[in-house]
């Protein structure tokens, strides 16, 4: 017989406060984080806040060695969170990345720091939301000096993931995404060099080491959750993204 121990993992909650209210609450789960979880850039992007960081807090009891040491900045944007736009101040975050080290805007520099002074994360989990959008399709950012090393791995988690997306009758985007960015989204996926387009995003901004010099920043990935779904569907979803694609793929990152 033997007893089992369940160790939870310390939880470090922190708002940090800027200029023109800006403000920011990052928790940090275990000790040496290496993933970064976002969402709530867009404020009409709220749906999937409580269901991520629920499967989330179950994925750390399920799975505690790919789960149990991350951060997460879940209410990105909190003005804008607060009147479900998409922007305030006429501040749309996600185009406040400028090609710089640091942005200027208050609230994107909260951000921006927060990943910043986590040296040890190597991916950043960012969640969206589609508005109007029923199809599902996410992003693989990546940094300017990627080998491909991972190519091959990351190809297979994204069909696994992409099955098990069609298999819940959620149909896979295909074409262009931002008519203004012009990114191809093929069956679902859309693949983008940090030197390909810059789009000013947070995402965009994180493999940018030529910028920012984060030491073990690799890549980011960008779930874009069908908007129109119901929002239990919507959490469905995102335990799936985390047991076939970011379970999965810390496994293979920590070479465990
Ligand atoms: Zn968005």
């Amino acid at each position: 017989m033997h007893a089992e121990r369940h160790i939870q993992p310390a939880v470090t909650e922190f708002t940090r406060y800027g200029p023109e209210g800006a403000r920011l609450t990052i928790e940090r789960i275990g000790v040496n984080p290496t993933a970064f979880f976002v969402s709530g850039i867009h404020g009409d992007e709220h749906e999937v806040i409580g269901p991520l960081r629920r499967q989330l807090d179950i994925k750390i009891m399920e799975d505690p060695r790919h789960f149990a040491s991350h951060v997460r900045a879940l209410e990105a944007h909190p003005a804008a969170l607060q009147d479900k736009v998409r922007a305030a101040r006429g501040v749309d975050l996600n185009r406040q990345f400028v090609f710089k080290e640091t942005p200027d805007d208050p609230q994107a520099k909260l951000l921006a720091d927060s990943l910043l002074e986590h040296e040890g994360i190597h991916t950043v989990f960012s969640f969206h939301e589609d508005p109007l959008e029923r199809r599902f399709y996410l992003y693989n950012l990546m940094t300017r000096n990627d080998e491909g090393v991972m190519d091959a791995d990351i190809e297979k988690l994204r069909t696994n993931l992409l099955s098990r997306v069609a298999a819940m009758d959620i149909p896979l985007y295909n074409g262009i995404d931002d008519i203004d960015l012009g990114y191809w989204v093929d069956h679902g996926f859309c693949a983008v060099a940090s030197d390909a387009i810059h789009d000013n995003s947070f995402e965009m901004w994180s493999v940018q080491k030529e910028l920012h010099r984060h030491p073990n920043m690799e890549r980011a990935f960008l779930f874009e959750i069908p908007g129109a779904l119901p929002v239990g569907q919507k959490e469905e979803l995102i335990r799936v993204i985390l047991d076939e694609f970011v379970g999965p793929y810390m496994s293979l990152k920590n070479r465990d």
